[in-house]
């Protein structure tokens, strides 16, 4: 059976909120850069644009035996680096689930858990404390405030941490409290954001045209290589090296809503969410909100009558997709990946994981089509951003590489061809200039670099 003219009406009015035409996209790219002029001028700007203290660049011949550890994601890891002389790295790493009654807890707790960690995997590889103190790169990817390479004060939790005591407090002494408490060999000589570290490991490769190093993952942000003369907010500060990398903290970008289109979907997200007015640009494309839009939709079109009209409804049926964060983002990639007739692997995910079944082939394909426009508008608004660094740095006749990390540039579909196209749409045929490489080693190789270059700068 086809659509009814009221389902392909209401979703057509869905589709045209969620669209960026052609124009909407080169104003936001304006706005953008206009937002990156206001960071760098005075602190405490919407866009924070944030001066890591990282200065020089990666050469490729850096050598030495480095800590890195990353907080920020899923997982907390923590990695032993060799650095050898022909851009070989011996890399000895390890995983640690963070529990939720840590991320939500009191922070000495959270960062106890962690040098516990760093304990465990320092004994399981056979790290011995008369060898010496290493010097770590600690990765934390929440905004800090940065006021040396080794200081930083978080300034708010994202992502659904939440510990009590750490926001306004320096995060390496923090770290570092925890980590003597525990007498593990360690120093914490670098503290940077994984956008940081993703640029920094992207450099390490190709370090003549490096600009932006970018995380689409969990959460999303980006940093990039600036002159210290345009940081004026930096005042005097002096330096050998022209470029320092700045954390942008894009996901806080026009929080004024002065030019991203927010839909009613995205406002009940937000609403709900942990960190309500905070991060919008970031709950528009990362891959913790995209499943929820998507929900948020289906349910939308479930209350308006016009999805799963045919399923057999009592009190269940609809138990799970009620539930906040229900549908994973995964499945949204899933059911954009399907190509079968039937939608085949779209049945499954309403069947395996919500419990709906009987879903005819008309739901399946408005909640394609749904899926489509929720991952079309990421990629766009994430390329927008992006065009925002570029036309900025002048970069676009010289041209430049972006070292992208987190599953979903990886793994979404399409999500590089949509970037591509909406560079395309910006820049005309100069879009070709623009070099994307998925970086997947930032908070390992990114972090252990920037210990190396703040211990070779300091
Ligand atoms: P993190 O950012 O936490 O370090 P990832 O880069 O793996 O880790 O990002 C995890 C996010 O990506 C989660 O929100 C998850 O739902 C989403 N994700 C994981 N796999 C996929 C996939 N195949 N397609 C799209 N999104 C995915």
């Amino acid at each position: 059976e086809n659509a009814t003219e009221e389902q392909a009406l209401v979703l057509e009015d869905i589709t045209k909120q969620f669209e960026l035409s052609t124009q909407k996209i080169t104003e936001i790219v304006q706005h953008y850069v206009g937002e990156m002029h206001k960071g760098l001028e005075k602190n405490n700007h919407t866009l924070a644009m944030i001066p890591s203290f990282v200065i020089g660049k990666p050469t490729g011949k850096e050598v030495g035996t480095v800590l890195a550890m990353d907080l920020g994601g899923t997982n907390f890891r923590v990695c032993l680096m060799e650095f050898k002389e022909n851009t070989e790295i011996n890399i000895k790493q390890q995983k640690y689930r963070v529990p939720d009654e840590f991320k939500t807890g009191k922070v000495n707790m959270l960062f106890d858990y962690i040098a516990d960690c760093v304990d465990k995997f320092l004994q399981e590889i056979g790290y011995e404390k008369k060898n010496g103190i290493l010097d770590l790169g600690f990765t934390f990817s929440f905004p800090v405030q940065q006021t040396a390479i080794d200081k930083g004060t978080l300034l708010h939790w994202t992502k659904g941490f939440e510990a009590e005591g750490a926001v306004g407090e320096d995060i390496v002494k923090l770290m570092q409290g925890s980590l003597n408490r525990r007498q593990i060999p360690a120093r914490v000589v670098a503290l940077i954001n994984d956008t940081v570290g993703t640029l920094l490991a992207h450099a390490y490769k190709r370090h003549t045209d490096a600009l932006i190093g970018v995380i689409l993952g969990t959460g999303t942000n980006g940093a990039y290589f600036e002159k210290i003369s345009h940081i004026k907010k930096l005042g005097t500060f002096q330096s050998k090296s022209e470029e320092m990398i700045v954390n942008m903290e894009w996901g806080a970008f026009d929080l004024e809503r002065k030019i991203l289109p927010i839909t009613m979907f995205d406002n009940k997200l937000d609403r709900e969410s942990l960190n309500p007015r905070a991060q919008l640009f970031e709950k528009l494309i990362s891959g913790m909100y995209l499943g929820e839009i998507v929900r948020n939709i289906i349910l939308y079109l479930i209350d308006r009558d016009l999805l799963f009209k045919c399923v057999h409804f009592d009190y269940s049926t609809f138990k799970e997709i009620n539930k906040q964060w229900a549908f994973d983002t995964v499945w949204v990639s899933t059911i954009e990946a399907d190509q079968s007739s039937n939608l085949d692997d779209t049945k499954i995910v309403f069947e395996k994981y919500l419990n709906i079944y009987s879903t005819s082939l008309t739901d399946r394909q408005i909640v394609k089509k749904v899926c489509q426009i929720v991952g079309i508008r990421s990629a766009r608004l994430g390329a927008a951003g992006l065009a925002g660094v570029i036309s900025h740095r002048g970069a676009i006749k010289t041209g430049c590489s972006i070292g992208i990390d987190g599953s979903l540039f990886e793994f979404y579909p399409n999500f590089e061809q949509r970037l591509k196209s909406t560079f395309h749409e910006v820049f005309g045929s100069d879009a070709e200039n623009i070099h994307l490489e998925l970086t997947r080693d930032g908070s390992g190789v990114g972090a252990a670099l920037a210990a190396i270059l703040a211990v070779k700068h300091a």
